[in-house]
């Protein structure tokens, strides 16, 4: 595994593997890798001929107050995991290299970035396309991988890229989650003992969400009310939103039709955690008789 700091030698790097043939696999990350993460290079490196992942903590994307300098950090235990998935290029530029001075050009995906994390982080998505936009310039036609735990971060930077005619295909991953359901997260190394403990609320009412759709009850304001009745039953955890939402283009839902994505956001002793589950309203449904007929959603 090669370890780049410099954004020429990425791009050099990616123009030989294309000429050579080979399709690349990017995974954009900020690092302290956990199995989210490594699913992510497990998949690159199923795929893809040529693995690169990008590790830069993204200053744009943190808001004034939040914990940019508190994130999180360990560069040798980052290699070391991304040589065990057999990742090609590491890739972890010094700030400046990325941000030079004078540069006057943001990328901004209007309505998708508004509402959601968007609401409690207004510059937050636009720190995300513009470091995504580069690290798509820089390495050029490929596959690029995203984890649906950032559900609304893949709605965003799947538009960008078809709006932009960019050569990448943006590919959603599936949530990797703790072993009690804990979405997996470098913020998770934040909680204390008790917070950790209390967190798993988020998923179990997740969870319930799921449950009382699939059994029939659609209405996204009373599914809302459940998820809120349930986390505020722990005093530890500070619910930001919970939303119903349509799984592609992300809009407010208020009866609960096809497939829909349940989103949390909270905040545990000062740490902030989100999670989301995708629902899909079951199309069976027992007549009178008790027969099972397909119900169209
Ligand atoms: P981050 O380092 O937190 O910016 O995340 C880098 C990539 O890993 C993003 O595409 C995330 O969505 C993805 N990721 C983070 N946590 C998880 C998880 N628990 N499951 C799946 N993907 C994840």
């Amino acid at each position: 595994m090669r370890i780049l700091e410099r954004t020429e030698e990425l791009r050099a790097a990616c123009d030989a593997a294309r000429a050579a043939g080979h399709r690349i696999g990017l995974v954009p990350t900020m690092g302290f890798f956990h199995e989210g993460h490594r699913s992510l290079m497990r998949a690159a490196r199923h795929e893809t001929d040529f693995v690169v992942v990008t590790l830069f903590v993204n200053p744009l994307q943190f808001g004034a107050g939040e914990d940019l300098d508190a994130y999180p950090r360990d560069l040798d235990g980052d290699a070391a995991a991304a040589a065990l998935e057999d990742v090609d290029v590491l890739f972890t530029p010094a700030v400046h290299e990325i941000y030079r001075p004078g540069a006057r050009t943001t990328v901004h995906v209007d309505g998708l970035t508004e509402g959601l994390c968007g609401a409690a982080r207004p510059e937050h998505f636009d720190g995300v396309t513009t470091i995504v936009a580069k690290l798509f310039s820089v390495v050029g036609a490929c596959r690029a991988y995203f984890g649906r735990k950032d559900a609304q971060q893949l709605a965003v930077v799947t538009r960008m890229a078809a709006d932009l005619d960019l050569p990448v295909e943006v590919v959603g991953r599936p949530l990797v989650r703790e072993p009690d359901g804990l979405a997996m997260s470098s913020r998770n190394a934040y909680l204390s003992p008790d917070d950790r403990e209390v967190a798993t609320v988020l998923y179990r009412s997740l969870c319930a969400a799921a449950a009382s759709i699939e059994s029939g009850e659609h209405d996204a304001e009373r599914i809302r009310a459940a998820i809120v009745a349930m986390v505020d039953e722990e005093p530890r955890v500070a619910l930001e939103y919970a939303e119903v939402r349509t799984s592609d283009e992300l809009e407010r839902v208020d009866e609960i039709t096809g497939e829909v994505l349940v989103a949390v956001a909270a905040s545990i002793g000062g740490t902030r955690l989100i999670d989301n589950m995708t629902v899909q309203v079951s199309t069976e449904v027992t007549t009178d008789l008790g027969v099972i007929v397909e119900r169209r959603p």
